[in-house]
């Protein structure tokens, strides 16, 4: 199909030339030729060539870009891509599992893969990745040799660009119930079919080790309050005996039991309750209960700038309520995935929250996604995991 062409806004050229993947509709003067889903040539206003990219008429963002030499975005293109992202991966000795390609970051707009053990989960964001998923999940097969591709394009943001949802084998099998993965020596039960995201937060690892070293410094009778626990991934890492996790989702926390199970961990005091968690804090406060740690990781609450104000409310709540439950010299693992929610506010949400519990505290660490999830410094929307590690008194 022809390529189609772009002209950029004077004025407007600035991030594109500085290597920002996005122009947003604002930016474009005008478009001929653009077909959704196919490749443009962007231009400025001095009709010079900027960067290729490709089209989607559907969307906010109308143009991302692919790369800002004049080459062809051709087959070995996107193999070369996609070898470089997946050579940038050090996988510690003995995972079986990380993301292989994220997205923008990864300077491969729209396209997410996670590896977990045998299987590849691909993501398809946006409609000229959705085109071109056959031909992604072929160059995947010939370049890490793993048979199995499941497709997980089931998300919201497909509205956006005009998609519905799309999930189901794109090569090899159909995948088991459940897949075991290994990181950092725990071992955890992912179901790429229903599971959250592409099945597992991956992009917890360091911190879920960095817990592990907290928890082996807290002696053997420590209690962890694992707070949005999901499949139970802190919980195993602290591997403490007394943990309680809690999760809306039923299917989530039998999934947590049985790794808990998987891991050795004796169940005899592990719980598992099924509870809205900002409920589940008020009844533990009310009770006076104590944890030597609480890890606090709950879902997206802004996904717009419009919903700060909302999400910042949720945030202060939760931190207040979980500072309150804290034994005195113990942790704090707080974090927020709002990609709206830069890390200056969460922090100054989280100290709001400190002073309105009367509780001390020192940021031990500040934390974020895990390596295999990079942000490209051109592309700060790709930081939305931040965390803090505080110590409480
Ligand atoms: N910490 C987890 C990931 C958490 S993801 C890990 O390490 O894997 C967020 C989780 O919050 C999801 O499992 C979701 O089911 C749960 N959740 C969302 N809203 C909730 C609520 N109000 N109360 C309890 N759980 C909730």
């Amino acid at each position: 199909m022809a390529e189609g062409k772009v002209w950029v806004r004077k004025n407007r050229e600035k991030p594109l030339r500085q290597g920002h993947p996005w122009l947003f509709s604002g930016a474009i003067a005008r478009a001929e030729a653009a077909q959704d889903g196919e490749l443009v040539a962007v231009y400025d206003s001095r009709d010079r060539f900027l960067a290729r990219g490709y089209w989607n008429s559907k969307s906010q963002i109308p143009v991302r870009i692919l790369s800002w030499r004049d080459d062809a975005i051709d087959s070995a293109w996107w193999r070369a891509m996609l070898k470089q992202a997946i050579a940038r991966r050090v996988l510690p000795a003995g995972d079986t599992a990380c993301r292989l390609v994220n997205a923008e970051n990864d300077y491969l707009p729209g396209l997410i893969v996670d590896r977990y053990g045998d299987w590849l989960v691909l993501q398809a964001l946006t409609r000229a990745i959705d085109a071109r998923k056959e031909q992604i999940a072929a160059a995947l097969l010939a370049l890490t040799g793993i048979p199995n591709i499941y497709e997980r394009s089931d998300v919201e943001v497909r509205q956006r660009e005009g998609l519905g949802e799309s999930a189901g084998v794109l090569r090899g099998d159909e995948p088991p119930a459940t897949i075991e993965i290994k990181q950092a020596g725990m071992r955890y039960l992912v179901d790429i079919r229903h599971g959250h995201k592409t099945g597992f937060y991956l992009d917890q690892r360091d911190n879920r080790r960095l817990l592990r070293e907290l928890a082996a410094g807290c002696g053997t009778g420590a209690r962890l309050l694992n707070l949005f626990s999901y499949t139970g991934g802190f919980a195993i890492a602290a591997g403490c005996q007394h943990a309680v996790n809690v999760d809306s989702a039923y299917s989530a926390l039998q999934l947590a039991e049985a790794n808990t199970a998987l891991n050795k961990i004796p169940t005899a005091s592990a719980e598992f309750i099924q509870a809205d968690v900002f409920d589940y804090l008020r009844h533990c406060v009310g009770v006076g209960e104590r944890f030597d740690m609480v890890v606090l990781d709950p879902p997206k609450f802004a996904a717009h700038r419009r919903q700060i104000q909302r999400a910042a409310r949720g945030y202060k709540d939760l931190n207040l309520n979980a500072f309150r439950l804290v034994k005195a010299g113990g942790w704090l693992m707080t974090f927020s995935c709002s990609g709206a929610i830069s890390r200056d506010l969460f922090q100054k949400i989280v100290f709001g929250a400190l002073v309105d519990a009367r509780r001390r505290a020192q940021v031990i660490r500040q934390l974020g996604a895990a390596s295999d999830h990079p942000v490209a410094l051109t592309f700060p929307e790709g930081e939305y995991l931040k965390g803090l590690l505080l110590r409480v008194d």
